[in-house]
């Protein structure tokens, strides 16, 4: 990832930091808070790792081999820390996020020019690290430091006020953690338990975003719609009061949120989708699978026939609603009955998008160990045969948009000479020619052609809504 200048930061003797991202929207949000801060201490992000005083990994372990991959780049890295000792410099190797959290002994053991280790509960105590590992000579085994605890104060009360500004479409994260404890899943051990920041905090970080230029925020969760935060006259909301209450922030033109657990959907989240505009007619809500045995055997604690009552709930509340979802084939002891059960929910639900995996088993969750795992050239095949059918239910969806005129918020330029790209209501990328000012604002326009991940357009009108 590249992280952007930062505003306003008083840098002295500039340090140049480059941070390498992997995974989800939550490690985009935490990397760039990490640089936050750093920044203080005169880092300033750097697009390369070359000649870079610290690099940062951070990793994601939700599927194998990405401990693999962390690997892999940390050799590479490796050699450009020689590099940087050859010229009399030094560059700290920092590993964060979750693979730093599962597996912290044995990045040291395996990569002992590591500097430091944390995990993604610690990233406050960065300074306090950093000084530490700079105080340990180079390669030191012995000196490098190691903090994958689950402290008890909350990070966010320890980080500084989010410098880096993230540009038109923003991310905030608002609920860490889970609670949930799906079979197949790390996040309740790499995240820990889940915790809901309070809604003056939340509010605040929104204002400054907006400040920085945001017209879209998405705010993140591990399970984001489980948010139960403190309200700022001292009581509890849940996710729909607080989407109420950012939605009346001016300059916001955008809100979304993710990611969903079915069981979290609750009415009064359903009705901020009928009630505020702001609110996007768009929801990631994972289902995992169509069997009830497998949504049994993954802890999900729902049912097919539940999760198309919720779809229907939420369409009844607002119709032009587009649906995306998670699915896992080959979770151990899924039949093709199974499988044939998940095609059906597919064809059944109609979705806009979706993402598919094969089942990885990850060492410490209950299904990793459990008898009735799949091979996995079957598991290939039903993923294949998945994707075939969720490319083609996209498809239909994309082309059903074409000759509609929908509101687009532009986010920057396109690939070509004198295009911007923006984002529909439904989450897809749009392209047009058109002029820069178009960036920023929300603008109707005629959706001409669809392509399978994309959408182009001409302009009917302009700053329709900014
Ligand atoms: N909290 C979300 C939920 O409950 O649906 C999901 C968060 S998880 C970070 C993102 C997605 O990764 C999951 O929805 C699931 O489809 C996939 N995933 C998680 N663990 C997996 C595993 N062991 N193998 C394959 N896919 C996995
Ligand atoms: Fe993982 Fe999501 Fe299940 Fe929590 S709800 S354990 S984050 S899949």
């Amino acid at each position: 990832m590249t992280l952007p200048e930062h505003g306003n930061t008083t840098v002295t003797g500039r340090k140049r930091l480059h941070v390498i991202t992997w995974g989800c929207q939550m490690n985009v949000y935490d990397s760039a808070r990490m640089a936050d801060v750093l920044a203080p201490l005169g880092y300033a992000p750097a697009e390369a790792p070359d000649g870079a005083d610290m690099v940062i990994l951070n990793t994601c372990h939700i599927r194998e081999k990405a401990a693999e991959k962390v690997f892999s780049e940390l050799g590479r890295l490796r050699r450009l820390q020689e590099a940087r000792a050859a010229e009399g410099g030094r560059m700290i190797l920092a590993v964060a996020g979750c693979v730093a959290q599962a597996e912290g002994a044995e990045i040291l053991a395996r990569a002992p020019y590591v500097d430091i280790v944390l995990g993604p509960q610690t990233y406050h105590r960065l300074p306090e690290l950093l000084a530490r590992a700079v105080r340990a000579a180079h390669g030191d085994r012995a000196g490098a430091v190691i903090d994958t605890d689950f402290p008890p104060e909350q990070k966010f009360d320890f980080l500084p006020e989010a410098a880096a500004p993230q540009g038109v479409c923003a991310f905030l994260t608002i609920q860490e953690g889970c609670d949930r404890f799906c079979s197949f899943c790390v996040v309740p051990y790499t995240r820990g338990a889940e915790q809901s920041r309070p809604a003056a905090a939340i509010i605040a970080e929104a204002r400054r975003l907006i400040a920085h230029g945001a017209r879209e925020i998405t705010l993140l969760g591990q399970n984001v719609n489980a948010w139960h935060g403190e309200a700022p006259d001292g009581g509890t909301w849940g996710l729909g009061r607080l989407i109420r209450a950012l939605a009346d922030l001016p300059g916001l033109l955008r809100l979304r949120y993710a990611t969903s657990h079915p069981r979290d959907m609750i009415d009064e989240l359903i009705e901020a989708h009928r009630d505020v505009p702001t609110l996007m007619p768009f929801l990631h809500l994972p289902v995992q699978s169509g069997s009830d045995r497998v949504l049994a055997a993954m802890n999900r604690r729902h049912t097919a026939a539940d999760y198309r009552r919720i779809v229907d709930r939420l369409r009844a509340a607002r119709p032009d609603i587009a649906l995306s979802s998670d699915f896992i084939v080959g979770h151990p002891g899924e039949t093709v009955e199974d499988f044939a059960a998940t095609l059906d929910l597919v064809r059944a639900v109609g979705f806009a998008q979706a993402y598919s995996f094969r089942y990885s088993p990850r060492p410490g969750t209950p299904a990793a160990t459990v008898p009735g795992q799949v091979p996995e050239p079957e598991k290939e095949r039903r993923l294949q045969e998945l994707q075939a059918l969720l490319r083609g239910e996209q498809a239909r969806f994309n082309a059903g948009c074409v000759g509609l005129t929908l509101p687009v918020l532009f986010t920057g330029p396109g690939r070509h000479p004198g295009q911007v790209v923006g984002r529909s209501p439904f989450l897809q990328p749009v392209h047009l020619t058109g002029p820069a000012g178009l960036v920023g604002t929300v603008t109707g326009v005629r959706i001409v052609a669809a392509l399978p991940n994309s959408l182009s357009a001409t302009l009917v009108q302009e700053r329709a809504c900014a």
